[in-house]
């Protein structure tokens, strides 16, 4: 019957099970010499995804983010699972936006302060 237990591949990855939803995810190496869990077969352009969350693929199959600023139109790159996981929250993508949102958060709150205009009498006298 099917081997669930697939043969590691180059440097040791191979794919594991989320534990969080369940479904399958490449675990490969970084240039840091760390790990990182990649959505399968899943090559976006790189344009398209935030700048810290664009992973490419190097000659020796470990993976690097993608540093190239602007990058290139046709730059295919990788993404973590955890952004494509059904089953945990959406990390901030974009950090400036959820900065600037909670500027106009706080903006539309001060606007929304029910200020009555000051009543005539306290005006003062301009004789
Ligand atoms: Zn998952």
């Amino acid at each position: 019957m099917g081997v669930l237990q697939e043969k590691p591949r180059r440097l040791g990855g191979g794919q594991t099970r989320c534990p969080h939803c369940g479904l399958l995810q490449d675990r490969v190496a970084t240039l840091e010499q760390d790990w990182v869990l990649l959505e399968p077969d899943m090559h976006p352009l790189a344009h398209t995804v935030p700048a810290e969350h664009r992973w490419i693929e190097l000659s020796d199959g470990r993976v690097t983010v993608y540093g190239v600023c602007p990058p290139d139109q046709f730059q295919r790159c990788r993404i973590e699972h955890r952004l494509a996981c059904p089953a945990q929250p959406l990390p901030d993508l974009w950090p400036w936006l959820t900065s600037l949102r909670g500027e106009n958060a706080r903006q539309a709150e001060r606007r929304d302060d029910p200020k009555p205009p000051l009543p005539p009498e306290e005006w003062p006298d301009a004789g």
